[in-house]
């Protein structure tokens, strides 16, 4: 006997290697379908190109990027403050594709087309399911602009660089680099979701007024990507609280006083630093008047949140297409496990979860690029990313829970993808306002403004007589809106309920008839369980799956 078989103990059978290097767009047909529905279809060229590198070599990075974390350099080694972060080379090579195939500039630099926001959300939808934690600067880079530009000199000189599709991540003075990213800091020790509870000091360095330097003297708690070229941060002025941007160096090239405390020891995202930092004099730029803080990042943080829920139907759908993937590569009981009655409920049913996200997101995403032309469409993105966030983010831990438990043991085991979306699933619900806190900015709209109302009811309308079910739900919503003055106790059950609404319409818009009646009559009408795969026996679970990742 050869000495190779002598120690031979088992044939390895019946194991399924993990999903990768697949055209991640190519298999998507409600992306295609959807990009197309909400006007970006002239993108589709740009996103083909993008489906292998996001199913690929994206793919490949995630993993290492995950293996070797970000590493604090505080001193150097005689001593000196560096404040720096390390990262591995996978991390850097992530960033580079990001920026290169547009995730924080695409939108902003194809503004005159309608449709620029879709096809930047179906890029980032793409980009985010491989790996999440370097989605958080390049989301926060693309979402400063509308902020930045409400001071002009300073959007002049920081705009440029930070909208060209170039990664530089060298820890140099910004305009030495060809390209930049933007991190934010709003949240302190004493209170995240109360800004107003800023303590951190601002004093101006001459002159007092927007575009002019003020020195900070305070901390943050929470302080993403501090290796960002420069920050929006809040801060108290004598005014209020005020907005301004950060840069990480002086313009005499000198480091500015950022002190970065330590990194956080993070549940996921951990690819991503997250600092705690202090700023000892830091010297930053206002943004707009002084006690307009709170308004002006407002604007960046509409747009980090429509990211949030883009994130969140991105990591289901990865996590989906691994369960298809994994059901049709392994056999129980003499059959594969996809052609297995019980999987195929709750492969069908995962299917609809995600393609019931996407459209929401992607519809969110056609209101946000119609806004500045359209005032019912700029009422509709107000309230829509608030309630889809609020939904579309909770439903993501449970839902990749469940594509786990499709892979066995495997799911729960590192050389998968899914024990790493389990960890980020919750992440997008907690930061750029938790639960609770878009529920009440959804009343806070509806209160303040009645076209809120009025564009909400619009959409829900836009299907009337289709479902009788879905006619009913939303009358119910008309009446709970009532004037618009919403008991806050109320809130959570009356988003939970407008989200579904508004997935099961955007789903009879994309002509999905049969998906979108299984839809209403499990997650409107009662007829689901608690969990997944409670689809009736009837459902066409063949096709769903095969829509949602077809066979190769
Ligand atoms: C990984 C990670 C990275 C982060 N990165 C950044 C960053 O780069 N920059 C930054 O500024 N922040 C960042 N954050 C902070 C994040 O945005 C905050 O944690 C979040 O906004 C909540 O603030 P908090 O932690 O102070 O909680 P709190 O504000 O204390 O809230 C705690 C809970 O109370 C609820 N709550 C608050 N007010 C009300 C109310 N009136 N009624 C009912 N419920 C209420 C909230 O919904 C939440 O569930 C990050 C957080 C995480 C986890």
């Amino acid at each position: 006997m050869p000495l190779a078989e002598r120690f031979l103990t088992h044939r390895v059978e019946n194991q399924v290697a993990a999903l990768c290097d697949y055209d991640a767009f190519a298999t998507d047909a409600a992306l295609q379908e959807s990009v197309r529905r909400e006007g970006g279809g002239w993108a589709e060229p740009m996103l083909a190109d993008f489906g292998p590198v996001a199913g690929g070599e994206l793919m490949r990075l995630g993993f290492l990027a995950n293996e070797n974390l970000p590493k604090l350099r505080a001193f150097d080694a005689i001593g000196q403050r560096i404040d720096e972060v390390e990262f591995h080379p996978a991390y850097h090579r992530l960033m580079q594709l990001g920026v290169e195939h547009g995730v924080p500039n695409f939108s902003w630099r194809n503004e005159q087309t309608p449709g620029a926001h879709v096809a930047r959300a179906a890029l980032a939808y793409l980009h985010m399911q491989p790996e999440q934690g370097h989605n958080c600067p390049l989301t926060m880079t693309h979402a400063c602009v509308p902020a930045l530009r409400q001071q002009p000199a300073l959007a002049r000189e920081w705009l440029p660089r930070v909208l060209t599709p170039h990664y530089d991540g060298r820890c140099l003075p910004a305009h030495e680099k060809p390209g930049n990213t933007i991190g934010m800091g709003m949240t302190e020790k004493q209170g995240g979701s109360d800004v107003r509870s800023n303590a951190t000091r601002a004093t101006p360095a001459g002159s007092p007024g927007p575009g002019e330097a003020y020195e900070l003297v305070g901390h943050k708690f929470f302080f993403s990507a501090p290796m960002s070229d420069a920050f929006l941060v809040l801060a108290q002025a004598a005014g209020g609280i005020s907005c301004f941007l950060l840069p990480r160096f002086l313009p005499d090239g000198t480091r500015n006083a950022i002190r970065l405390q330590r990194l956080k020891d993070k549940l996921g995202d951990r690819s991503n630093a997250s600092a705690e930092v202090e700023f000892a004099g830091a010297v930053a730029w206002l943004i707009g008047e002084e006690g307009r803080g709170v308004a002006t990042i407002l604007e960046m943080v509409a747009q980090t949140r429509q990211d949030c829920l883009i994130g969140s139907a991105g990591i289901m759908r990865q996590a989906l297409v691994q369960a298809i993937h994994y059901s049709r590569g392994r056999r129980a009981f003499g059959k594969r496990l996809v052609d297995q009655p019980l999987m195929m409920n709750v492969l069908a049913d995962l299917a609809i979860e995600s393609e019931a996200a996407l459209s929401l997101a992607m519809r969110v995403a056609r209101a946000i690029d119609a806004a500045p032309r359209d005032p019912q469409e700029a009422a509709f993105a107000r309230v829509a990313t608030a309630i889809g966030k609020y939904h579309v983010c909770k439903r993501c831990p449970p839902v990749v829970n469940e594509a786990q438990e499709c892979l066995g043991g495997s799911g729960y085991i590192e050389d998968s993808i899914l024990p790493r979306l389990y960890r980020q699933a919750p992440v997008n619900s907690i930061w750029e306002g938790s639960g609770n806190i878009q529920c009440l900015d959804l009343l806070r709209a509806l209160r303040r403004d009645p076209a809120t109302r009025e564009a909400l009811v619009a959409e829900l309308r836009v299907v009337a007589g289709e479902n009788r079910w879905l006619d009913a739900e939303v009358g119910w919503i008309e009446r709970s809106l009532g004037d618009g003055s919403v008991p806050e106790a109320h809130a959570r059950l009356l988003t939970e309920r407008i989200a579904l609404a508004l997935e099961a319409v955007q789903l009879l818009r994309a002509g999905q008839g049969r998906t979108a009646e299984l839809f209403i009559a499990t997650r409107l009408d009662g007829q689901h369980g608690q969990c997944l795969g409670t689809l009736p026996t009837d459902a066409p679970f063949d096709a769903l799956i095969d829509r949602a990742f077809p066979e190769p």
